[in-house]
């Protein structure tokens, strides 16, 4: 093994990711940044422009009942995209619920924090669409069919029991509703890969020992990335989650992508 995590029994994997989230929550935001070179800021922008919120919003008379869950959803990045786009579909209109869902209340209360002070500050009746939940994504807390958009961004890598979190996916959203997830991935590029390796090995681990001081939990997050199924792979396993008209798309070169599926 590189770095010893790949012997991590399923039941250590939780607490690990607890620890590893823990240690960085203060810092996650400019590590985000350092380390995909600020393009975390355009994959995620593109991630939410391509679910298609506008037209779900004006489907339905302008975000009634319209309800979005965004698991593993951290400091609330793609939250707060979501909220951002229903601000601008049509002044006036009701803004969807939106449900920002993480294992860790570290993260959670970073991202209540910028909400209040950084994203939302005068806007009290926008924060209080968004609600911030604890809990595991392989247990969702809300009842079936309760969803129209289930997203989730860098977080399925982290899950133990990765057909258990898809099948709870499943689970919670609408008939029609969409299934996200954008994940790092795979290169496929000989000499983009080397180089891309190299980065993610020799240069990533440095970056977060100087930054956070926990070089660990920057192993980690490489390794994790590296033991993560291939883009046709994951597709199949969304499929076998029962989703249906699955498809995905690659951004930067297959570093990073997008994985979509419906609940017909
Ligand atoms: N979505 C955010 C973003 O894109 O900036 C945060 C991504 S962060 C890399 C991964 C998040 O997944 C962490 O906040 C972590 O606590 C959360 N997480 C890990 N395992 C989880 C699980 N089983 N259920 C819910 N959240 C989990």
């Amino acid at each position: 093994t590189h770095f010893g995590f790949q012997q991590v029994p399923v039941e250590d994997k939780e607490k690990l990711v607890k620890t590893v989230f823990d240690s960085v929550a203060g810092k996650y935001d400019v590590m985000n940044d350092l380390m995909s070179g600020g393009l975390h800021r355009l994959w995620k922008d593109d991630f939410v422009s391509s679910a298609g919120l506008p037209a779900v919003l004006r489907a339905q008379g302008g975000g009634k009942d319209i309800r979005l869950l965004d698991v593993a959803g951290g400091t609330g990045d793609i939250a707060f995209r979501l909220m951002k786009t229903a601000l601008g579909v049509d002044a006036g209109a009701r803004l969807p619920a939106i449900t920002v869902f993480d294992i860790n209340a570290e993260m959670l209360k970073v991202g209540q924090a910028r909400a209040e002070e950084e994203v939302f500050p005068t806007q009290a009746p926008v924060r209080a669409c968004m609600e911030w939940v604890e809990g595991n994504a392989e247990a969702l807390p809300f009842p079936d069919n309760t969803f129209d958009l289930y997203t989730i961004a860098f977080g399925l890598r982290n899950v133990t029991r990765r057909a258990q979190a898809l099948a709870e996916a499943h689970r919670v959203l609408k008939r029609g509703g969409r299934f996200m997830c954008l994940e790092f991935s795979h290169v496929s590029l000989p000499l983009v890969k080397d180089a891309y390796d190299l980065y993610s090995f020799q240069i990533i681990p440095r970056m977060g020992q100087a930054v956070t001081g926990d070089a660990e939990a920057y192993r980690y997050l490489v390794e994790s990335i590296r033991q993560f199924p291939r883009q046709e792979a994951l597709l199949r396993e969304v499929e076998e989650a029962g989703f249906g008209s699955v498809s995905f798309l690659n951004y930067s070169l297959g570093s990073v992508a997008v994985h979509s599926g419906f609940k017909w």
